[in-house]
């Protein structure tokens, strides 16, 4: 089935229900997004002469005409390639390449960074600036059918972060996103017509994808004016409009709750926070509920098994006379409703509870593969199974705990150590406010343990401290040697946290 098809029905049951709102108005009606999704297909079919399976890229901030694209290129039978907005100009210049887009929509903020590139890239033909009045000249008079698409079909490719090395094209088909979107309203959250989901983070990541279950249950996709996230305007935003979920990064949620705007706030239109993709620590998961109550919601899933893999539910995060209430919060939760997971030694064998391996995990939501990678793919699909590159281990419930990603494991004098331990000790400290630890290169022992820390505004927190908290928390060798304090972590537009950053600043002193 055509993934398009979720808005016509929407369109079909919820006519006249907001489907589009900019900042506090409406902007389209479900029945107006599907009239004008058809016509936008048109158009790209029609007189753009593009083919079925043809790429046509989205290099855009957070806008109305986001989900009418991505609904557009899909009711015309090919498939979308967001980019994070926030690049730079040649890491679109690769993606753009790489991926072959014919055509390429922009936001009018990055209208110069891309119109250039045609003229380097063989494949692009067309950069379109989308909003402004041309874009609305475009749109063809009469609309088209629907494509009939096979449900292995490419429809979004998703370019991972590349947090390391040039970023992949995860191929996601038809299925994977009609999936993910039916296993949100399974178990992360019900939702109605009435609700909303306000686009505070990139719409090219969790955030835009998470607008699929909102068109399919017939909710309104609010983008605020600013395009991102700004506390005081999302804070209007949840005053305005009810039963509102955001996808954050777990460092959303800290500055949201940490804004002196929050404390007077109303904040009784908030339904959900849905977070993931970086590591929410045990310290901070306490603050939200004291500071949120029951409305968060954790996933944990990656590119190529969209915002699928494990959860932890809302009931979960409020069991607190659980007598490991406090393992289950530092952990991602539970296998996910429609995918299978296990943890794996380096020979693709299950191990038992307790024991630390790669996560692997199959299910209608897995990634077809790389685009154009065959050896990746082959690599990451291997035995049928999606190697994540994340370790991990389940306890005896089913409880998934992540142990930080392969490559950020440190290994000294021959014992592992995991960054995330270490990190979850230091934050015990009450004057930290974030902190990463990574492992340096170390003559005797292959690798030290340091630890790069922000303090909170005003704090004073010395390296004496700090070793004192650990020794209170976890055994001596996994003391970081150094601490070295920063006004902020380096972290790219999704709120990771850029490791690699931090160790190149340790080999240039
Ligand atoms: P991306 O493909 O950009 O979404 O990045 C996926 C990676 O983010 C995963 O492989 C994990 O390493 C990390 N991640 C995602 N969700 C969580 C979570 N809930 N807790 C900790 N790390 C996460």
């Amino acid at each position: 089935m055509n993934l398009a098809r979720i808005l016509a029905h929407a369109a079909a049951k919820h006519p006249g229900r907001p489907a589009i709102s900019r900042g506090s108005k409406v902007v389209h009606t479900y029945s107006a997004l599907a009239h004008r999704v058809a016509r936008l297909a048109a158009v790209l079919r029609e007189k753009f002469r593009l083919a079925p399976g043809d790429r046509v890229a989205l290099a855009m901030t957070n806008s109305p005409p986001y989900l009418e694209l991505l609904f557009g290129i899909w009711h015309a039978g090919l498939a979308a390639v967001p980019i994070n907005a926030k690049l730079h100009q040649r890491e679109f210049a690769y993606i753009l390449e790489n991926s072959g887009a014919k055509v390429c929509f922009v936001s009018p903020d990055l209208a110069d960074t891309i119109a250039p590139l045609p003229r380097e890239i063989a494949t692009l033909e067309r950069v379109i600036v989308a909003g402004d009045a041309d874009y609305e000249e475009l749109l063809a008079p009469r609309p088209a059918a629907c494509a009939d698409v096979n449900g292995d079909d490419l429809v979004w490719l998703f370019y991972t972060s590349g947090t390391t090395g040039r970023p992949k094209g995860a191929m996601l088909s038809h299925r994977n996103l009609k999936a993910m979107s039916d296993n949100y309203l399974e178990d992360v959250d019900a939702i109605t017509e009435r609700d909303c989901i306000i686009h505070a983070a990139p719409m090219s990541h969790g955030s835009g994808l998470y607008g699929l279950p909102h068109v399919l249950a017939g909710a309104n996709n609010v983008i605020p004016e600013s395009g991102g996230f700004e506390v005081e305007e999302t804070l209007g935003l949840i005053a305005r409009w009810p039963g509102a979920t955001f996808f954050f990064a777990p460092t959303m949620v800290k500055r949201l709750i940490h804004s002196p705007a929050f404390a007077g706030a109303n904040t009784s239109n908030l339904k959900t926070i849905v977070y993931g993709g970086a590591p929410m620590y045990l310290e901070d998961c306490l603050e939200a509920l004291e500071k949120l109550g029951p409305k968060l919601v954790q996933i944990y899933g990656q590119g190529e098994s969209p915002m699928t893999i494990a959860g932890l539910s809302r009931d979960e995060h409020m069991n607190s006379s659980h007598p490991r209430y406090h393992e289950r919060l530092a952990s991602v939760g539970r296998a996910r409703q429609g995918v299978e997971v296990r943890v794996v030694n380096a020979n693709d064998e299950p191990l038992p509870p307790g024991e630390v391996g790669e996560i692997v995990v199959r299910g209608e939501v897995v990634m077809k593969g790389y685009w154009q990678n065959p050896q990746a793919t082959s690599d990451a699909l291997r035995g049928g199974w999606l190697h994540t590159g994340d370790m991990g281990a389940f306890d005896a419930d089913g409880f998934l705990t992540l142990k930080d990603r392969s490559r950020d494991l440190i290994i000294s004098g021959g014992s592992n150590i995991y960054p995330r331990e270490v990190e979850e000790a230091i934050l015990h400290h009450p004057g930290v406010l974030e902190v990463s630890v990574v492992g340096r290169p170390h003559a005797d022992w292959g690798e030290e343990v340091v630890a790069f820390v922000v303090a909170k505004p005003g704090a004073n927190v010395t390296a004496e401290d700090l070793d004192a908290v650990c020794l209170q928390h976890i055994a001596r060798f996994k003391r970081p040697k150094d601490y070295f304090f920063l006004e902020a972590l380096p972290k790219n537009n999704y709120g990771k946290v850029l490791k690699t950053e931090l160790r190149a600043q340790l080999l240039t002193g």
